[in-house]
C-alpha cells in the first residue's frame, strides 16, 4: 500500500439546527484515503456517513476541520455517487448524460462521446446507451451514474450506497468494477450497509456512530477480529 494519502479530513463537524438547539452529523472526524484501496465507511441510519461523504466531496462545507486533497489535488477531480436520485438526468439517455457530465467537468463532447461508449460498455450497458435513464432498472442506473462519476477519469471516487436497492447481478458487476478500479490506483471511499458487500470489496473500514469514529482499520480485523462486538449488532 502507498503510505502517502491521496486524501486526508481533520477533524471534521457538522451540525444541522433542530427545533431545540442542534444536531451533532459529525463530532470531530479524521481519516486518510490511499491511493489504490477501498475504504468503507458503515454505521446505523443517521450515523453521519452521507454527511461526511458530501464534505469530502465538496459537496457541503463542514462547520470545522478540514479536507486536504493531496497529489493530483483538484476538487473537480473527483467523482461522486450520492444515494437518492443516483444524481443523472432522467429524461437525457444513458449516453447524453455521460456526455453531458463529462463536457461539464472538462472533457471535449467528442472524447466525452468516447469515454462514455467505453464506460458504459465496461458496466455492461452498451445495449442501454440510448435509452433514456427513467427507463433503465434500479440496478442499471446505478451502473450507470458509476459511469457518470468516473467519466472524466477521476482519481479518488465517492460512491454512497452503491448498492443500495439493485439486484444480485448488479452488485456482483459493482463489486468487480470497483475491485478493478482498485488495481487501477483510483482511491475509492464507499458507504454501505451491507457487511457481506463491504467484506467483500474494502480494504479498510471505518465504523461511524453518532458522528464519531468509534473503530476503523483492515477490513478482516474489523469485521471479524470481535464478534459480538455491539456494532455487528447494531448493523445487521
Ligand atoms: P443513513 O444510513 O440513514 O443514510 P447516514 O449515516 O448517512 O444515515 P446522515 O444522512 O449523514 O447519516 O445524517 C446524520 C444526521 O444528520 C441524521 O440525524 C440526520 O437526520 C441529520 N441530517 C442530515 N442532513 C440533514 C439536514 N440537511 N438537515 C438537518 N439534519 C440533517
Amino acid at each position: 500500500q502507498n503510505p502517502t494519502p491521496v486524501l486526508q479530513a481533520h477533524a471534521l463537524r457538522k451540525r444541522y439546527p433542530k427545533a431545540k438547539g442542534w444536531l451533532e452529523a459529525l463530532k470531530g472526524v479524521s481519516l486518510q484515503l490511499f491511493r489504490g484501496e477501498i475504504l468503507t465507511l458503515l454505521g446505523p441510519n443517521g450515523a453521519g456517513k452521507t454527511t461526511l461523504v458530501k464534505i469530502l466531496a465538496g459537496l457541503v462545507e463542514p462547520d470545522g476541520g478540514r479536507v486536504e486533497v493531496l497529489q493530483e489535488g483538484k476538487r473537480t477531480w473527483m467523482g461522486a455517487v450520492l444515494e437518492g436520485n443516483r444524481n443523472l438526468y432522467w429524461r437525457l439517455t444513458a449516453l447524453e448524460n455521460l456526455i453531458y457530465f463529462g463536457t461539464l467537468r472538462g472533457l471535449i463532447p467528442k472524447e466525452a462521446r468516447r469515454r462514455g461508449l467505453e464506460l458504459l460498455e465496461t458496466v455492461g450497458l452498451a445495449e442501454k446507451a440510448q435509452q433514456t435513464v427513467g427507463t433503465l432498472s434500479r440496478g442499471q442506473q446505478q451502473r450507470a451514474a458509476l459511469a457518470a462519476a468516473l467519466v472524466h477519469d477521476p482519481p479518488i471516487l465517492f460512491l454512497d450506497e452503491p448498492t443500495l436497492g439493485v439486484d444480485l447481478e448488479a452488485q456482483e458487476a459493482i463489486r468487480t468494477w470497483l475491485l478493478r478500479l482498485k488495481e487501477q490506483g483510483k482511491a475509492v471511499l464507499l458507504t454501505t450497509h451491507q457487511m457481506d458487500f463491504a467484506e467483500a470489496v474494502a480494504d479498510r473500514v471505518a465504523i461511524l456512530q453518532e458522528g464519531e469514529v468509534v473503530l476503523e482499520g483492515r477490513t478482516q480485523e474489523v469485521l471479524e477480529g470481535s464478534p459480538g462486538a455491539p456494532y455487528r449488532i447494531e448493523l445487521q
